[in-house]
């Protein structure tokens, strides 16, 4: 990997990942077009990497790009 970050750095990253912080820029519609019951249960699984962001259908919607780039951001640190 090209960030040269070792797998604690990335785990210490990860616990700073706030849940409540993903749910904050979640629509929380609670629409359940992830297939979740609620943008709650989708936060928990977003940071346990059971869902991907692209799932939350809503997210595509033009009014919700500025918190799409502000949940990348956050999630980033999971993923890489
Ligand atoms: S699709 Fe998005 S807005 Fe709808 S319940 Fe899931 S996380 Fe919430």
């Amino acid at each position: 990997m090209s960030h040269g970050k070792t797998g604690s750095d990335l785990l210490e990253l990860r616990k700073k990942v706030d849940l409540a912080e993903i749910y904050n820029n979640l629509p929380k519609t609670n629409c359940k077009e992830c297939d979740e019951p609620s943008c709650y249960v989708f936060a928990i699984k977003l940071m346990s990497e059971e869902k991907e962001l692209h799932d939350c259908t809503q997210l595509s919607l033009a009014q919700y790009a500025g918190k799409v780039a502000t949940l990348s951001r956050m999630v980033q640190p999971i993923r890489l």
